[in-house]
Formats: structure tokens, sequence, C-alpha cells
């Protein structure tokens, strides 16, 4: 597979020197049938990974709203709702409201199981329709470059990483100069990510401040959608020579960390079958817990890991493993990095 596959069309045409760039097909996370979620236990069971709000650029917005292709007419309903309702509207992007962020905030200070599922599923993504994604075409960021496992390990994590921050990095350059470009003033354009709570245009319940609001769009207010139509009119339009000029070291420095990380990726692919080190012990530690030893080499972990470890026998395969995994609510993902690295995970 390559990036062409993965990276928004909209970009092609702006850096088209990515889009060759091959990566290991993402067994592990098929986000069709969402591996990770498939069981009811799983505080993501009725979300998925959509637990979470995109910063839709302005573009990106403009460009929802703009494009006449059908399966974003429910995701351009949903971008009109927000825009009507004046809640998380910027001219930089839409960002997630106060309470969202509250929320989100509560969210991070609980352990992954301690989540309730009533809270995750009020973190829901507003463009999110029973399993998919109604703006799929112009989704942002973290959106096209999130697996909540890689085919790579930690590999293929930090080549995802890189990825996402070039997207990154586009998307707020690309925002940022459509704004100069519409006559905003440099002086009032905040060049770090925003949200609402930088405007003060909600208050704690999300109720929207009409004075602030007012401030923050200027001679815009009202006409909303007509700025974020033009915003995309600026990208659409928009040169590569030109984004290669607006984005210019760190773009080079992304490009090239990339290239890097995508080289550990292929060469860090986990074998369709893994074993166990034949001289590798389990040894009953603290209760509860098991250590994995393969000589000067332990691993302590808990004993229902320990008994989704053993399936590497070398007859299931690695993504088999991986969902038994899931199925008992374990993301064995980290660990069997862990084992790989210190030699106790080995191919069959
Ligand atoms: S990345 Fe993982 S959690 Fe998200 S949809 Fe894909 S399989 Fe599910
Ligand atoms: S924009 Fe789409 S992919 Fe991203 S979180 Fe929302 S529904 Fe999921």
């Amino acid at each position: 597979m390559n990036l062409k596959s993965k990276i928004p069309v909209l970009y092609h045409t702006l850096f088209p020197e990515l889009l060759d760039i091959e990566f290991p097909a993402e067994e592990i996370a098929t986000c069709d049938s969402c591996t990770l979620c498939s069981a009811k236990q799983n505080p993501y069971f009725n979300t998925k990974c959509c637990a979470y709000h995109p910063h839709l650029s302005n573009y990106l917005v403009g460009a929802i709203l703009v494009d006449e292709d059908e399966s974003l007419d429910s995701g351009k309903e949903r971008v009109r709702a927000q825009i009507k309702a004046k809640i998380g509207i910027t001219p930089y992007c839409i960002t997630p409201s106060v309470p969202y962020i509250r929320r989100e905030k509560i969210k991070d200070s609980k352990g992954f199981w301690d989540r309730p599922h009533e809270l995750i599923e009020s973190l829901l993504c507003p463009y999110y329709n029973i399993g998919h994604c109604t703006i799929w075409k112009y989704r942002e960021n973290l959106c096209v470059t999130h697996f909540c496992s890689s085919i790579g390990g930690s590999s293929g994590k930090a080549f995802w990483k890189k990825v996402n921050k070039y997207l990154k990095m586009a998307e707020t350059t690309l925002s940022q100069y459509a704004m100069v470009q519409l006559g905003w003033p440099p002086s009032k354009i905040k060049t770090e990510k925003v949200t609402t709570a930088d405007f003060n245009i909600e208050d704690e319940q999300g109720i929207v401040n009409d004075l602030n609001y007012k401030k923050l769009w200027g001679e815009w207010v009202g006409r909303e959608e007509e700025f974020y139509k033009k915003c995309y009119e600026i990208v659409r339009k928009m040169e590569a020579s030109t984004f290669k000029q607006i984005t210019g070291l760190n773009r080079e420095i992304l490009d090239l960390a990339i290239r890097d990380t995508q080289k550990n990726f292929t060469l860090n692919i986990l074998p369709e079958y893994l074993k166990l080190h034949p001289e590798t012990v389990f040894m009953a530690t603290k209760e509860g817990y098991t250590s994995i030893v393969l000589g000067e080499f332990s691993v302590e972990v808990p004993l229902m890991m320990g008994s989704i470890i053993r399936g590497f026998n070398g007859n299931h395969k690695t993504t088999e493993v991986f969902r038994l995994g899931y199925n008992v609510l374990i993301n064995i993902s980290e660990l069997v990095d862990e084992l790989r690295t210190k030699g106790i995970l080995i191919q069959a």
C-alpha cells in the first residue's frame, strides 16, 4: 500500500512526493469491523475510536460545503448545524466546544477500563454515523493516521506519528494562509493550535457569547459559510510550489522523518506467525501476575496477558492472537514489541 491510498485527495497535488511512500497493510487494526471495540465491555464499543472531536480546518469545512458528492450529504448537514449553533465555530477551524473539552479531560483522568460508556458516548464525533464517517473525504490529520495497533509495532506507530505531524503542519499552515489571503490582519492571527476557549466565545455550559463571537468574526459574522468556502477555493487553487514555499524547513524535516521511519516500519513488520523462544519459562510472581523469563530477561504481566502470550505457539496467526486479546479487552501491542526486542518472541 502507499500513502496515496490514505492521504485525502485534496492534498495530492500539493505534496505529491509523499504519495508513493509505501507502508505495510495494517492487518491488526481492521477498522471496518473494528477489532479493538468488538467486546461489549469495551468503553468504546459503540463509538470505535471516534470518541474524538476533530479540529476541522477552515478549508476542509469549505470543501465539505462545496463538494456535491452525495457521500457528504449527511456531513454537510452536520457542519451546517454546527455553524448555525455557532458552537466551536472559529475562522481557523471548527473546534471542540468548551463542555466537550471538559468531558475529554475527565476521560483522560481515568484509566482506559474505568471510563464509563456514557462518558465515552458523550464524546462521540459529531460526524460519526453508525460506524461510518460522514466527512471521510475531508477528514483531519488524526482521522487519517490513527491505528490502535500497528502491524509494525512501535516502528509502525512512529511512522504514522510523523505522517500525522506532516498533515497537522499542512492543515495549520494552509488555514492560516487562507486567512491572510482573505485579508485577516496578520497581527491578529494565532499561530498555535486554537480552541474556542481562546476566544471566550462560549461559557462553561457551551452558551455562546454573541458579543465575543462577533468580535472574533468581524466583517464575516453571519457569512461564516461563505468564508469557509473561500478558504477552500484558495487551497484548491494552490500550486505545489506555493505550498513548498509557505511550509519551508518544517515540511522538509517532516518529509525526511517520514522516509526514515518508513524504513524501520518495513523492517519491523510482525511476522505472520510468532512463537515463544523454546527456553522461555513462565514463573509465578505476586498474586495475579506471572513473569515471562528468558535468561537474564524477564517481563512481569497480569496472568490473563500471560495466557494470551502463550497463544504465540507457531500455530496461531499473529493477527488471531491480537484478536484474542481484544476479545478479553487487552491490547497486547506494546508487550509484543517488548518481548520481540528481548528475543522472547521470535518468528515461527
Ligand atoms: S483504529 Fe482500531 S479502534 Fe479505531 S476503528 Fe480501527 S480497529 Fe477500531
Ligand atoms: S471525522 Fe470521521 S473518522 Fe474522524 S473522528 Fe469523526 S467520524 Fe471518526
